[in-house]
């Protein structure tokens, strides 16, 4: 079978043993005659694929029984107005980090809702890193503190979660969100589109904590809108499919040892990759070292012929997905956890041969 070395940023690749899983049991679905996509949410073979996605999910991350886990529809980019819409009312104001594009347009909805605090900022250095401890100070009395924990389009990425003061953290996770463990009990919500590293596109998982659930607003809220709605019982029909491949994902990152074996591999994969970028100039690392992310490597070429050059050639040898976002240029290497180690290993061939050729 033909599998090419996918290095998208989202939707990306999904590991191979999902993909036939779901292919073994696309058309009779645990001898029901049908494709899970073809039955009913509210039927038991659902409730328990999505029982069982909850129950992984909850292990994984070691949520105890304070969270509530939300599959929803509409992207990371619907979190961004759902946040504050739930938090930011009566006065409320909002504290968040900016550091690149997502957490810009996360901010600029929240300034819809409510006074917005941003303690820093990395945007005149064009989102080169994420603050360090002592880098800023909140002075107001914040809901939460918002940050995107990897910046999927400049490559950085915070090595732990920010210092908040004891401020719960709203967290968009959306492209590293199970590539490592967390310490969950700093979050108040965390959420993610599932189509970088934890499923296909039309998912949106959200943990919340049940004492922040119980803040979010309950009346002059549109029922879709509201955190208290869609948690518990399933308010509307759930993206079942996605939900489903969700699960084998989870089902996958377990027999595979977890987020822990996962940190480890994604660590050794990205070293390798900054290790090459490093060996000389010809190969310039974006992110500052401090901020560099495990999931997306972005670096620069001499010039953009030769980086328009080495994107083509790349492909030629099925090395795809490549190409930096145009508001950094250059190359995006962006290795999720379904990313294999061999994938890898022959990007830094080419790399060598490419720079071999025309260094
Ligand atoms: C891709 C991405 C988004 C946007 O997600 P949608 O699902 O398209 O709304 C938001 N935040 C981060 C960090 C992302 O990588």
């Amino acid at each position: 079978m033909f599998r090419s070395h996918n290095f998208s940023a989202g939707p990306a690749i999904l590991p191979a043993e999902v993909l036939e899983k779901a292919k073994s049991e696309l058309l009779d679905y645990k001898n029901t005659g049908s494709s899970i996509m073809e039955l009913s949410h509210r039927g038991p073979e659902y409730i328990e694929v999505d029982a069982l996605a909850r129950e992984r999910l909850t292990k994984l991350l070691g949520l105890g029984d304070e969270f509530e886990i939300l599959f929803l529809q509409g992207g990371a980019s619907t979190q961004f107005l759902m946040v504050p819409y739930n938090f930011l009312y009566d006065g409320a104001e909002a504290a968040y980090l900016n550091t690149g594009t997502w957490s810009k347009k996360a901010i600029k909805e929240a300034k819809l809702f409510g006074n917005i605090e941003v303690p820093f900022s990395s945007e005149d250095s064009n989102f080169s890193r994420v603050p360090a401890a002592g880098d800023y100070e909140i002075k107001g009395n914040p809901a939460y503190l918002h940050f995107t924990s990897n910046n999927t389009i400049f490559g950085t990425q915070f090595p732990v979660e920010p210092e908040s003061g004891g401020i719960p953290l709203v967290c968009d996770a959306s492209s590293d969100f199970l590539s490592r463990p967390l310490d969950m009990k700093r979050y108040g919500i965390l959420y993610a589109g599932a189509q970088k590293n934890a499923g296909p596109a039309g998912l949106t998982v959200v943990i919340v904590r049940k004492d922040m659930l119980e803040k979010a607003k309950s009346d002059a809220i549109p029922s879709m809108m509201s955190y208290k709605t869609q948690a518990g019982t399933m308010f509307n029909t759930p993206p079942t499919f996605a939900v489903y491949l969700f699960g084998l994902v989870l089902e996958w990152l377990e027999s595979n040892g977890g987020l822990q074996a996962m940190a480890k591999q994604n660590e050794e994969k990205a070293a390798k990759l900054y290790t090459e970028i490093d060996s000389d100039d010809f190969y310039r690392g974006t992110a500052e070292q401090a901020s560099r992310s495990l999931m997306n490597v972005t670096f620069r070429l001499p010039d953009e012929n030769l980086e328009k050059e080495f994107v083509a050639k790349a492909a030629d040898l099925h090395l795809n997905g490549l190409k930096g976002h145009r508001s950094v240029g250059g190359i995006r290497a962006s290795i999720y956890n379904a990313c294999l180690p061999e994938s890898v290993d022959t990007l830094i061939d080419f790399m060598r041969e490419f720079r071999r050729m025309k260094g």
